[in-house]
């Protein structure tokens, strides 16, 4: 069996900002900060590292449990509505992908994201590709990408039954970040130039696998033969 791991923002889709303005909206109606999470360079980070520079740039200070819970009660709700207003971006190829990868019987897909698990869902949701998905590992696991791919692992095994022994793991994901996370969690990784970062910026990392977007369906599924 592989395990095919992806990133969600700049990899499967885009949510066009309402990601960014659901934040910002929380904030607002905490703390009455405008544009907080504007003002954060967010790609490839998890939503708990997000906050913590958000403080430190808002209050010079690392944020307390119940403050996230706090903002996390207003972001689900608004990022809701925010999806729910504006148009999510599926990227080139990624539909025809996920419904080809799904029917193998030798491939199991998941979801290795920084988004906190619920607005993980609401993007998927929004981009019409939940029901490709069913487990994965998430911001709200841990604020290290290298923890929640790990965590990622554990579901996968979890859901296909610890008898089965998964040969090959995959991340395939956007940034830096899923990159070298990906391979320190021992992963095959699959670079792909969809969000924010070129070509180029992404070879530097060496990834094992590196596509401009993932729409050549024959030339992705060869890599996980
Ligand atoms: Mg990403």
């Amino acid at each position: 069996m592989k395990l095919l791991l992806f990133d969600i923002d700049g990899t499967l889709l885009q949510t066009n900002g309402a990601g960014t303005r659901a934040a910002n909206r929380a904030f607002e109606k905490i703390y009455g900060i405008k544009e907080a999470m504007t003002k954060i360079d967010a790609a490839g980070k998890t939503d708990p590292i997000i906050l913590k520079e958000i403080f430190l740039n808002e209050f010079n200070r690392d944020y307390a449990h119940e403050e996230a819970q706090e903002l996390y009660k207003y972001y689900v709700p608004f990022l809701e509505e925010e999806t729910g207003m504006s148009q999510t971006t599926v990227m080139p190829g990624i539909p025809r992908l996920l419904e080809t990868l799904s029917l193998r019987e030798d491939m199991i897909l998941g979801v290795a994201t920084g988004n906190i698990e619920q607005g993980a869902w609401i993007k998927l949701r929004s981009g019409g590709l939940d029901s490709h998905f069913s487990f994965g590992g998430f911001g709200s696991d841990s604020h290290i990408r290298e923890h929640l791919i790990l965590k990622a692992y554990e579901r996968a095994s979890d859901h296909i039954g610890n008898s089965i022994d998964i040969k090959k793991r995959f991340v395939i994901g956007d940034t830096p970040y899923d990159i070298n996370h990906g391979r320190a969690a021992g992963a095959i990784t699959v670079g792909v130039a969809t969000g924010g970062y070129s070509r180029v910026d992404l070879e530097e990392h060496n990834p094992d696998y590196l596509f401009d977007d993932l729409s050549d369906l024959d030339s992705v599924v060869r890599i996980f033969e």
